[in-house]
Protein backbone atom coordinates (compact mmCIF):
# COMPACT_ATOMS: atom_id res chain seq x y z
CA UNK A 1 0.00 0.00 0.00
CA UNK A 2 1.31 3.59 -0.77
CA UNK A 3 2.29 5.40 2.37
CA UNK A 4 1.99 8.77 3.26
CA UNK A 5 2.86 11.27 6.44
CA UNK A 6 0.76 13.49 7.43
CA UNK A 7 2.46 16.01 10.02
CA UNK A 8 0.13 18.23 11.36
CA UNK A 9 -0.29 19.17 15.16
CA UNK A 10 -3.84 20.13 15.24
CA UNK A 11 -5.79 16.61 15.84
CA UNK A 12 -9.38 17.87 14.06
CA UNK A 13 -7.31 18.47 10.60
CA UNK A 14 -4.70 15.39 11.31
CA UNK A 15 -7.87 12.81 11.60
CA UNK A 16 -10.01 14.44 8.97
CA UNK A 17 -7.27 13.96 6.59
CA UNK A 18 -6.03 10.64 7.87
CA UNK A 19 -9.23 9.58 7.31
CA UNK A 20 -9.60 10.75 4.05
CA UNK A 21 -6.40 9.21 2.49
CA UNK A 22 -7.12 5.76 4.35
CA UNK A 23 -10.53 5.77 1.84
CA UNK A 24 -8.88 6.12 -0.87
CA UNK A 25 -6.45 3.73 -0.37
CA UNK A 26 -3.60 5.40 1.04
CA UNK A 27 -1.74 4.29 4.53
CA UNK A 28 -1.69 7.12 6.86
CA UNK A 29 1.54 7.52 9.14
CA UNK A 30 0.76 10.73 11.26
CA UNK A 31 2.90 13.00 13.17
CA UNK A 32 1.95 15.52 15.90
CA UNK A 33 5.42 17.28 15.59
CA UNK A 34 8.30 17.69 13.67
CA UNK A 35 10.88 15.85 15.50
CA UNK A 36 8.52 12.60 15.59
CA UNK A 37 7.57 13.50 11.35
CA UNK A 38 11.26 12.90 11.01
CA UNK A 39 11.39 10.02 13.03
CA UNK A 40 8.67 8.03 11.48
CA UNK A 41 10.33 9.25 8.29
CA UNK A 42 13.57 6.94 9.67
CA UNK A 43 11.16 3.96 10.31
CA UNK A 44 8.92 3.90 7.22
CA UNK A 45 11.46 4.74 4.63
CA UNK A 46 8.69 3.71 2.04
CA UNK A 47 6.87 6.44 2.64
CA UNK A 48 6.04 8.31 -0.68
CA UNK A 49 4.53 11.42 0.16
CA UNK A 50 4.61 13.83 3.13
CA UNK A 51 1.96 16.55 4.00
CA UNK A 52 3.69 18.92 6.03
CA UNK A 53 1.53 21.58 7.86
CA UNK A 54 3.95 24.79 8.24
CA UNK A 55 2.80 26.26 12.29
CA UNK A 56 3.85 23.51 14.26
CA UNK A 57 4.71 22.94 18.21
CA UNK A 58 8.75 22.47 17.73
CA UNK A 59 10.10 23.39 14.34
CA UNK A 60 8.22 24.77 11.94
CA UNK A 61 7.03 22.90 8.51
CA UNK A 62 9.63 24.39 6.28
CA UNK A 63 12.07 23.44 8.57
CA UNK A 64 11.19 20.02 8.11
CA UNK A 65 10.48 20.06 4.56
CA UNK A 66 14.79 21.25 4.51
CA UNK A 67 15.87 18.37 6.74
CA UNK A 68 14.18 15.75 4.51
CA UNK A 69 15.50 16.74 1.61
CA UNK A 70 19.16 16.95 2.72
CA UNK A 71 18.91 13.40 2.70
CA UNK A 72 15.56 12.38 0.53
CA UNK A 73 15.11 13.71 -2.75
CA UNK A 74 12.74 10.82 -3.78
CA UNK A 75 10.21 11.71 -1.70
CA UNK A 76 6.86 13.90 -2.69
CA UNK A 77 6.13 16.85 -0.39
CA UNK A 78 3.18 18.44 -0.32
CA UNK A 79 3.09 21.76 2.13
CA UNK A 80 -0.63 22.66 4.22
CA UNK A 81 -0.38 26.44 4.58
CA UNK A 82 -2.74 28.39 6.57
CA UNK A 83 -3.68 31.13 4.17
CA UNK A 84 -3.34 31.84 0.42
CA UNK A 85 -0.06 33.86 1.50
CA UNK A 86 2.26 33.93 -1.56
CA UNK A 87 5.45 33.85 1.01
CA UNK A 88 4.27 30.64 2.35
CA UNK A 89 4.13 29.15 -1.37
CA UNK A 90 7.55 30.46 -1.89
CA UNK A 91 9.54 29.35 0.84
CA UNK A 92 8.23 26.25 0.72
CA UNK A 93 8.99 25.65 -2.79
CA UNK A 94 12.14 27.09 -2.25
CA UNK A 95 12.57 24.66 0.96
CA UNK A 96 12.26 21.82 -1.68
CA UNK A 97 8.05 21.12 -1.28
CA UNK A 98 6.81 19.98 -4.83
CA UNK A 99 3.49 21.30 -4.19
CA UNK A 100 1.24 22.92 -1.63
CA UNK A 101 -2.52 22.93 -0.23
CA UNK A 102 -4.28 25.96 1.28
CA UNK A 103 -6.74 25.49 4.12
CA UNK A 104 -9.52 24.50 4.29
CA UNK A 105 -9.18 22.02 1.37
CA UNK A 106 -11.73 19.46 0.55
CA UNK A 107 -10.32 16.07 0.87
CA UNK A 108 -10.78 15.13 -3.02
CA UNK A 109 -8.99 18.07 -3.47
CA UNK A 110 -6.15 16.90 -1.31
CA UNK A 111 -6.17 13.55 -2.59
CA UNK A 112 -6.11 14.28 -6.17
CA UNK A 113 -2.41 16.45 -5.16
CA UNK A 114 -1.09 13.30 -3.80
CA UNK A 115 -2.55 11.08 -6.84
CA UNK A 116 -0.70 13.39 -9.28
CA UNK A 117 2.45 14.08 -6.97
CA UNK A 118 2.83 9.69 -6.90
CA UNK A 119 2.51 10.09 -10.17
CA UNK A 120 5.03 11.94 -11.55
CA UNK A 121 7.80 10.99 -8.71
CA UNK A 122 7.00 6.78 -9.43
CA UNK A 123 5.73 6.45 -12.96
CA UNK A 124 2.32 5.45 -14.13
CA UNK A 125 3.44 1.76 -12.35
CA UNK A 126 3.70 2.81 -8.84
CA UNK A 127 0.49 4.87 -8.77
CA UNK A 128 -1.89 2.33 -10.43
CA UNK A 129 -3.27 0.45 -7.65
CA UNK A 130 -2.62 -3.63 -8.75
CA UNK A 131 -5.26 -5.11 -6.71
CA UNK A 132 -8.52 -3.77 -5.32
CA UNK A 133 -9.70 -5.74 -2.14
CA UNK A 134 -13.65 -5.68 -1.46
CA UNK A 135 -15.78 -8.24 0.40
CA UNK A 136 -14.79 -11.70 -0.62
CA UNK A 137 -13.31 -10.08 -3.96
CA UNK A 138 -10.05 -9.72 -5.12
CA UNK A 139 -9.43 -7.87 -8.35
CA UNK A 140 -6.01 -8.04 -9.94
CA UNK A 141 -5.33 -5.30 -12.32
CA UNK A 142 -1.52 -6.57 -13.77
CA UNK A 143 -2.79 -10.12 -14.20
CA UNK A 144 -6.56 -9.12 -14.73
CA UNK A 145 -7.82 -12.30 -12.82
CA UNK A 146 -10.53 -12.09 -10.22
CA UNK A 147 -10.62 -14.09 -7.09
CA UNK A 148 -13.21 -14.72 -4.52
CA UNK A 149 -12.80 -15.67 -1.33
CA UNK A 150 -9.16 -16.80 -2.99
CA UNK A 151 -10.75 -18.59 -5.51
CA UNK A 152 -10.27 -17.96 -9.22
CA UNK A 153 -12.70 -16.98 -10.88
CA UNK A 154 -12.49 -17.26 -14.71
CA UNK A 155 -14.04 -14.00 -16.56
CA UNK A 156 -13.76 -12.88 -20.23
CA UNK A 157 -12.26 -9.88 -21.12
CA UNK A 158 -15.52 -8.06 -21.28
CA UNK A 159 -16.29 -9.58 -18.14
CA UNK A 160 -13.48 -8.75 -16.43
CA UNK A 161 -13.71 -4.96 -17.95
CA UNK A 162 -17.38 -4.91 -16.75
CA UNK A 163 -15.46 -5.52 -12.94
CA UNK A 164 -12.94 -3.24 -13.16
CA UNK A 165 -15.14 -0.66 -13.47
CA UNK A 166 -17.45 -1.59 -10.98
CA UNK A 167 -14.86 -2.15 -8.46
CA UNK A 168 -13.40 0.92 -9.01
CA UNK A 169 -17.12 2.74 -8.58
CA UNK A 170 -18.10 1.14 -5.32
CA UNK A 171 -21.62 2.22 -4.18
CA UNK A 172 -21.89 4.36 -7.66
CA UNK A 173 -25.10 3.13 -9.67
CA UNK A 174 -24.00 2.88 -13.43
CA UNK A 175 -26.36 3.58 -15.85
CA UNK A 176 -26.19 0.87 -19.00
CA UNK A 177 -24.91 3.65 -21.67
CA UNK A 178 -22.04 4.38 -19.14
CA UNK A 179 -20.94 0.81 -19.17
CA UNK A 180 -21.55 0.42 -22.33
CA UNK A 181 -19.55 2.84 -23.68
CA UNK A 182 -16.63 2.48 -20.83
CA UNK A 183 -16.37 -1.17 -21.68
CA UNK A 184 -16.98 -1.39 -25.20
CA UNK A 185 -15.88 1.80 -26.64
CA UNK A 186 -17.56 4.99 -27.30
CA UNK A 187 -17.65 4.31 -30.93
CA UNK A 188 -19.53 0.57 -30.12
CA UNK A 189 -23.21 0.98 -31.59
CA UNK A 190 -24.13 -2.20 -30.11
CA UNK A 191 -27.81 -2.42 -28.58
CA UNK A 192 -27.83 -2.26 -24.24
CA UNK A 193 -29.01 -5.09 -23.82
CA UNK A 194 -25.59 -6.42 -24.35
CA UNK A 195 -24.78 -4.99 -20.98
CA UNK A 196 -27.35 -7.17 -19.16
CA UNK A 197 -26.35 -10.01 -21.29
CA UNK A 198 -23.05 -9.50 -19.60
CA UNK A 199 -24.23 -8.88 -16.06
CA UNK A 200 -26.20 -11.89 -16.08
CA UNK A 201 -23.80 -14.09 -16.72
CA UNK A 202 -21.29 -12.19 -14.42
CA UNK A 203 -23.83 -13.04 -11.46
CA UNK A 204 -23.63 -16.40 -12.34
CA UNK A 205 -19.84 -16.89 -11.84
CA UNK A 206 -20.15 -13.86 -8.98
CA UNK A 207 -23.33 -14.12 -6.85
CA UNK A 208 -24.14 -17.00 -4.28
CA UNK A 209 -27.78 -16.44 -5.26
CA UNK A 210 -27.90 -15.66 -8.53
CA UNK A 211 -31.92 -15.31 -8.07
CA UNK A 212 -31.14 -13.00 -5.35
CA UNK A 213 -27.75 -10.75 -6.51
CA UNK A 214 -26.02 -9.32 -3.66
CA UNK A 215 -22.96 -7.79 -4.98
CA UNK A 216 -24.35 -6.39 -8.32
CA UNK A 217 -27.30 -5.04 -7.90
CA UNK A 218 -30.13 -4.41 -10.52
CA UNK A 219 -30.93 0.06 -10.24
CA UNK A 220 -34.28 -0.05 -12.41
CA UNK A 221 -34.94 1.87 -14.88
CA UNK A 222 -31.38 2.98 -14.65
CA UNK A 223 -28.61 0.25 -14.60
CA UNK A 224 -26.13 -1.42 -12.39
CA UNK A 225 -24.39 -0.62 -8.69
CA UNK A 226 -21.69 -2.54 -7.06
CA UNK A 227 -20.99 -3.00 -3.01
CA UNK A 228 -19.43 -5.64 -2.12
CA1 LIG B 1 -0.49 23.77 12.82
Amino acid sequence: MKKVLILEDEVSIRSFIVINLQRAGYEAIEAGTGAEALAQLQRNPDIGVAILDIMLPDIDGFEVCRTIRTTNKQIGIIMLTARTQEMDKVTGLMTGADDYVTKPFSPAELTARIDALYRRLGGENAVEQTEINQGPFLLNTRNRTLEKNGQRIKLTQVEYAIMKLFMSNPGRALSREEILSTVWGRDYDGELKIVDVNIRRLRIKIEDDTANPIYLTTVWGFGYKWGA
